[in-house]
């Protein structure tokens, strides 16, 4: 927990926070373990969550969202951190998904979707990657042709985060396969009982072992035109990279809130364990080590507040936000490193909670787009 109240801050986002953190510790936090085993929340958490506003909390009211702004966002996610309550794929449904909707969306297509995934009546996915296409994003093959007035979507996504509960899903396909990035669209694809979709393996992962991210096959689904986002064909690689920038800050902010506690864990810990007479962190090594982590803490913080004040004001530049994720999500995977070290053996079981910081970091350096394309990113403004 950072010692003071971040600048972009307010009243009314701390009290989000507070309702945020009464429910990820009261009806997360117990289940957490349970829904690691089964590789996904309970589906009724989503309508809880829903319940009590904390879906969609940047969405305009009229919509049904909490009218709130990117400060709701990034309280939401520190909290998830803080609580140790990672499963739940709010970060993809309410700062990913709803604003691909809210911000190229028809009228009425707004009006349709972002009510009911404010409520948890529609869980949200976004599926770009495919077993053959990840970074490369203009290279999909997955298809979503237009017959008469329907689409027809063939294709194969994977690592898809939310991927098994989710019922709305942001389709990445190629409208014109011809063409490379102005041949892409985004068509969302409602899947209860829709014919020619299926759900494959929920994969196995070495962390976030609660998120259910799985696999999703299109066979000659048919979806109505009107699912295409906006109004024209070929908008999709645009629509993608103008929101970019929010959800790799949203991948910094968590990773600036998991430094804090990975810190906040491994000081309290190594002030309570004894070797040779005395506390592991009177050793100088541990002390330094640890003096490090805190400035590594402190300058994560300080970079990251002020990205999220640029945001919000609207100046959040796509070099900047690349900077953000690559650093801050190095430093997590550094400093869980650094810190599991002092918890000796401990520091291996699942049951130390160092342990899943650890495992959990280590995606932060390849999802929201991999850290050296971060850097091919920044280098194209050098
Ligand atoms: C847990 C998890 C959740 C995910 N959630 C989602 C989701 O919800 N939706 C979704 O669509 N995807 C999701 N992904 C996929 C994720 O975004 C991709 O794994 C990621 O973009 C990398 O793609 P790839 O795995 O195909 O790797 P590749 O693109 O094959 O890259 C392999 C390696 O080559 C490097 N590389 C590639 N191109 C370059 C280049 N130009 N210069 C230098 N190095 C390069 C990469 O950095 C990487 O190190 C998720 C993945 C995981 C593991």
């Amino acid at each position: 927990m950072p010692a003071t109240r971040p600048v972009w801050s307010d009243d009314e986002t701390e009290a989000f926070r507070d309702l945020a953190r009464t429910f990820l510790v009261k009806e997360c936090a117990p289940n957490e373990e349970r829904w690691n085993e089964q590789q996904h929340v309970d589906r009724e958490i989503w309508n809880k969550a829903g319940e009590l506003g904390l879906l969609c909390p940047s969405i305009p009211t009229e919509y049904g969202g909490g009218g709130g702004t990117f400060a709701h966002e990034a309280v939401l996610a520190e909290e998830q951190i803080r609580a140790m309550v990672g499963s739940l794929g709010t970060a993809v449904h309410s700062t990913i998904v709803a604003h691909y909707i809210n911000g190229y969306g028809t009228e009425e297509q707004k009006h349709r979707w972002l009510p009911r995934l404010a409520t948890g009546e529609l869980v949200g996915a976004v599926a770009m990657t495919e077993p053959g296409t990840g970074s490369d994003l203009q290279s999909v093959k997955t298809k979503a042709i237009k017959t008469g007035d329907e689409y027809v979507i063939d294709g194969a996504k994977t690592f898809i985060s939310n991927g098994l509960l989710a019922n709305l899903v942001i389709v990445v396909a190629k409208t014109d396969p011809e063409n490379a990035a102005k041949g892409i669209s985004l068509v969302v694809v409602e899947t209860d009982g829709l014919e020619g979709f299926s759900r494959g393996r929920v994969l196995k992962k070495i962390g976030q072992h609660g998120q259910d991210t799985a696999e999703l096959f299109f066979d000659s689904v048919r979806v109505p035109a009107d699912c295409l986002l906006g109004t024209e064909e070929g908008q999709g690689f645009i629509q993608l990279m103008q929101q970019l920038p929010q959800e790799r800050l949203v991948l910094a902010v968590a990773a600036v809130a998991a430094i804090e506690e990975t810190l906040s864990q491994t000081l309290r810990y190594t002030k309570d364990r004894h070797a040779f007479g005395k506390p592991v962190f009177a050793f100088q090594n541990t002390k330094f080590k640890l003096a490090e982590v805190a400035t590594t803490a402190r300058i994560a913080r300080v970079f990251v507040d002020d990205c999220i004040v640029k945001h919000l004001n609207g100046e959040l530049d796509v070099q900047t936000a690349s900077m953000a994720k690559w650093w801050t999500t190095q430093m997590q995977c550094d400093v869980a490193d650094e810190c599991l070290q002092f918890f000796g053996g401990y520091g291996y079981m699942q049951e130390y909670p160092i342990s899943r910081l650890y495992t959990d970091a280590r995606i932060q350096k390849i999802y929201g787009g991999t850290n050296e394309i971060m850097k091919e990113i920044i280098s194209r403004f050098l």
